[in-house]
C-alpha cells in the first residue's frame, strides 16, 4: 500500500515550480490532492495529468491573498472528500531589491502572499487537520510550509522576503509548541535556489543579478523539494521532521 492512500492533501501555488512537483509526488505516494492557485489552465493539465497516472485531483483556482478564497478553497475539498491531512503552504513571492526606493507594492505582495495567505490556509484548514489526526487512517496529520534559506539566512537586498521567511519560521515553531501533543505536526522546508518560474517576477535589474547567480551554479529542480516534502509527510507517527534546509551543492 502506498504510504499517503486514503489521504487528503491540499498544495497552494500547484501551477508551477515547487507547488506543482509536490503535487505530483503527493498523488504518486496515493494522496487525493486539491491543487490551489490563480491560474487556472495550469491546475486542469496538472490535474488532467495526475488522473491519467492514476491519481485524483481537484482544481481550485483561487486568489488565497483573499481570505474568503482561502476559506473556499479548503470548504472544496472538504466538499468533494470530506477530510484533509495535509496541508502544504507552499504559494510564495519574493521580490528582491534594497530597501531605499523599493516599490511598497512589492512589500505588500509579498505581505499578502507570503504571509498573510499561509495564516488564512492555515487558520481554515486547522479543525480538518485537528479532526484528521484524532481519527484519520494515519492518526496523525500534517502542516508543511515552504520557507526558504531566506527564513534562516539574512541577506542585504532581501529585507522583506527575509521577513516574511523568517515569519513563517516563528510561527511554525510556536505551531508546534501548541499542537505536537495531538498529533498534528508542522515541518519547515528551506530549500536554497531552485529553478522555477520564482524569478520571472523581478524587476529586470535585479532579475539579470539573479540569472547570473544561477547560471554559476547547478541549481535544485522542484522535484529535489517535492521528495522533502513526501520525506516529512511520510515519517511514522512518532517522528516529527521540524525543519528541513537543502540547498545545492555550489550554493554559498
Ligand atoms: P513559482 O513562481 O514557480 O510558484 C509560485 C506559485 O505560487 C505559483 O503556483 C503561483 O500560482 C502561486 N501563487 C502566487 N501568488 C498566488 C496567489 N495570490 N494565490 C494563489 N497562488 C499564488 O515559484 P516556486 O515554485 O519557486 O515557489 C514556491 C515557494 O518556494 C515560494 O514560497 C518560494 O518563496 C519558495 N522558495 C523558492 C525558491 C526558489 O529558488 N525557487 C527557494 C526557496 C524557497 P499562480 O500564479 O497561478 O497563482
Amino acid at each position: 500500500m502506498r504510504p499517503l492512500e486514503g489521504t487528503v492533501a491540499l498544495v497552494t501555488g500547484a501551477s508551477s515550480g515547487i507547488g506543482e512537483a509536490t503535487a505530483r509526488a503527493l498523488a504518486d505516494d496515493g494522496a487525493a490532492v486539491a491543487l490551489v492557485a490563480r491560474r487556472g489552465d495550469r491546475l486542469e493539465a496538472l490535474a488532467a495529468s495526475i488522473g491519467d497516472a492514476g491519481g485524483e485531483a481537484l482544481v481550485v483556482e483561487a486568489d488565497i491573498t483573499d481570505r474568503a478564497a482561502a476559506d473556499a478553497a479548503v470548504a472544496a475539498a472538504i466538499a468533494r472528500w470530506g477530510r484533509l491531512d495535509i496541508l502544504v503552504n507552499n504559494a510564495g513571492v519574493m521580490l528582491l531589491g534594497p530597501i531605499a526606493d523599493a516599490p511598497l507594492e512589492e512589500w505588500d505582495r509579498m505581505l499578502e502572499i507570503n504571509l498573510r495567505a499561509v495564516l488564512s490556509m492555515t487558520h481554515a484548514v486547522l479543525p480538518h487537520l485537528l479532526a484528521a489526526a484524532e481519527l484519520g487512517p494515519r492518526r496523525v496529520a500534517d502542516l508543511v510550509n515552504i520557507s526558504s534559506t531566506a527564513g534562516r539566512q539574512v541577506k542585504r537586498g532581501s529585507a522583506v522576503y527575509n521577513l516574511t521567511k523568517h515569519g513563517v519560521g516563528a510561527f511554525s515553531e510556536s505551531f508546534r509548541q501548541e499542537f505536537s501533543r495531538r498529533h498534528l505536526r508542522v515541518g519547515v522546508v528551506e530549500p536554497g535556489a531552485v529553478r522555477t518560474e520564482l524569478r520571472d517576477h523581478l524587476r529586470p535589474e535585479i532579475r539579470a543579478v539573479q540569472a547570473e547567480r544561477m547560471a554559476a551554479m547547478e541549481a535544485l529542480e522542484p522535484s529535489d523539494v517535492a521528495d522533502a516534502v513526501r520525506y516529512i509527510v511520510t515519517r511514522p507517527r512518532h517522528q516529527m521532521i521540524n525543519e528541513l534546509l537543502l540547498r545545492p551543492t555550489e550554493q554559498d
